[in-house]
């Protein structure tokens, strides 16, 4: 982890600019495929990148996987045609966008017109976004644009050899989760509620990606897919958090301060199990790093929501460059995307929910009399049965007030059936569950924390990141390069990293040097092994933020070391 040189001075940059260039020197992101020109939105993870991730996943498998009691899944990244069908990505995840008749450049029509003209572009149909454009000139080459047309954001391939089965790559995790509902409904044993987890590559091929790692076109999801009755969108722990603050921006337009609780009571959230996920998305980001104070949840409105939707809500976080920046999205699907499976699919996905006791109805039914069909009806005879099958509790009542019954040209006597009352037991009641989806942006997620944990200190740079989500925890350093400080420093080194700690060893440079370099990639701790070690086994532990600096023996480095309290 050594680096070369030192380039810790503070260049007169902007936050973003500032945080960017850490990132690109100091291994936590860099652009992709950089040795053949790069390629836009899609960036790598570094060294120090991938811990980080790793680490804030971490969290946030303890935050749902853990205490919520989310199993997690893993599904394949590339789907057959008909799940994105069925999930109407297909047809609707479509894109306006427009391109310059002059230098080719495509933009997406809706940003551009709200970038220009300042207006909001939220519902336009393609025909009024035609028209605002015609004013306006290319922002590249100030030439004229053509058309709108709309453009499908999914990556299309095809699965096997030749071109008869289209595949996608998936836009978001949550279809693996709801082509899996009989199976996991089944794990979870046949009970609602019960909520699923997936952490993976998402793909959007996006228009022009050209905010860094805040619009990839593959990027990381984590997903909850969160199964409930209908009736039953509540949390049994929502009495906990029905008193912590939420700050909203309901559809209104009006920011308020409001309890979890009084924000469903006057109906602004939709029911509870959202209101208490707006918490958890909150604990969570704040237990990541991201201050109190940079996030708030902004409800869609009805134009931006899709139309199954009941209630949906944006976690967003402050950002100096890009504003306030979507980063989670909070959904109450209803049960769209599996009645939407089933009727593709042909396969019922629904939940039974058994009564208390069984009830009885009385109910009619229908049976053909064979020996008058087979012979008057012959080659039709089968499709007639079926039919038969198939009516309703109100066809058979007709049929047997009326006399007869019409269907495929068909007309049919009374006399060719009897009609009878029988009783039915039934058990319970076949329901299509709703559905409750939290969808976290992970690279979103790890840019505002970046821009949130960056500051400067006597001209140098800091990255203040909580011990438990830096992806450095300790530096050891000897004061001095001297073999028998080394030897110590070797030592303690490697027993940190036996007790679980991220640790890194340096002994080039002066130890002020050292310091810096720890402190601009977030090391919350350094411990200095100098010669009054020798004598009485103590080392100084350094604290990155209050550059506090402690005597500590050895053996209790491991009390001082503090990784901090998992939830907040
Ligand atoms: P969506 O399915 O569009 O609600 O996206 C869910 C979350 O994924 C969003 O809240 C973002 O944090 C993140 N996200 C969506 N699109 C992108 C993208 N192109 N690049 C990075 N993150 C994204």
């Amino acid at each position: 982890m050594g680096q070369p040189n030192n380039h810790n001075q503070v260049i007169n940059l902007g936050r973003h600019e500032k945080v960017m260039e850490i990132a690109l020197r100091r291994g936590f992101l860099w652009p992709s495929y950089e040795i053949y020109g790069g390629s836009s939105g899609f960036y790598d993870y570094g060294p120090l990148g991938a811990a980080l991730r790793k680490n804030i996943l971490d969290i946030w498998r303890e935050f749902y996987c853990v205490r919520e009691g989310f199993f997690e899944i893993s599904s394949p990244t590339i789907g057959p045609e008909e799940v994105y069908i069925a999930s109407g990505h297909v047809k609707s995840f479509v894109d306006p966008t427009v391109e310059c008749k002059k230098c080719g450049e495509v933009y997406r029509a809706d940003h551009l017109v709200r970038e220009v003209l300042g207006m909001e572009t939220d519902g336009l149909t393609t025909d009024e976004l035609n028209r605002h454009i015609e004013g306006i000139k290319c922002q590249k080459c100030g030439g004229g644009f053509g058309e709108v047309w709309t453009y499908n954001l999914m990556f299309r391939t095809h699965i096997g050899p030749g071109e008869k089965k289209v595949g996608y790559l998936r836009p978001e995790t949550a279809q693996g989760m709801f082509i899996l509902f009989n199976r996991l409904y089944g794990f979870y044993r046949k009970k609602l509620p019960f909520g699923v987890a997936q952490i993976g590559r998402a793909y959007r091929n996006e228009i022009s990606p050209r905010q860094g790692v805040i619009r990839l076109r593959e990027f990381t999801q984590a997903e909850l897919e969160i199964f409930v009755s209908p009736g039953e969108k509540t949390h049994k722990d929502f009495g906990k958090v029905s008193g912590d603050s939420l700050r909203l921006v309901p559809r209104d337009g009006s920011e308020i301060e409001i309890s979890a609780g009084e924000a469903v009571s006057r109906d602004i959230i939709a029911h509870e199990l959202l209101s208490y996920h707006l918490i958890l998305t909150k604990n969570f980001l704040e237990c990541v790093g991201i201050p109190r104070e940079k996030i708030r949840f902004r409800q869609h409105l009805k134009t931006e929501m899709a139309h199954y939707a009941a209630d949906c809500w944006d976690a967003e976080v402050c950002t100096d460059r890009f504003g306030w920046v979507e980063v989670v999205g909070i959904a109450d699907r209803t049960d769209y995307d599996l009645k939407a499976h089933e009727s593709q699919s042909g396969v019922e996905l629904k939940s039974f929910t058994p009564f208390d006791s069984p009830k009885f109805y009385r109910k009619k039914i229908v049976v053909p009399d064979m020996a008058k069909i087979g012979p008057d009806f012959k080659g039709r005879a089968g499709q007639i049965v079926e039919r038969l099958k198939g009516l309703g509790e109100d066809e058979i009542a007709a049929f047997d007030e009326e006399g007869y019954i019409e269907f495929d040209g068909i007309r049919l006597d009374r006399n060719y059936v009897s009609i009878k009352e029988v009783e039915e037991k039934v058990t319970g009641e076949k329901i299509t569950p709703h559905v409750i989806e939290p969808s976290f942006g992970i690279d979103r997620i790890i840019y505002c924390l970046l821009e949130a944990a960056y500051n400067e200190r006597d001209g140098r740079n800091v990255l203040s990141f909580k011990p438990r989500v830096a992806p450095i925890q300790v530096g050891v350093f000897p004061l001095v390069a001297k073999d028998e400080l080394t030897a110590v420093a070797r030592k303690i080194y490697s027993k940190l990293r036996g007790e679980g700690y991220y640790t890194v060893y340096d002994e080039s440079d002066s130890i002020g040097r050292r310091y810096s370099r720890i402190d601009e990639i977030g090391v919350p701790f350094a411990v200095t092994v100098d010669f009054d070690t020798l004598k009485d086994d103590t080392v100084t532990v350094r604290e990155r933020d209050s550059t506090n600096q402690t005597r500590v023996k050895i053996g209790e480095l491991k009390d001082k070391l503090t990784i901090g309290k998992m939830f907040p």
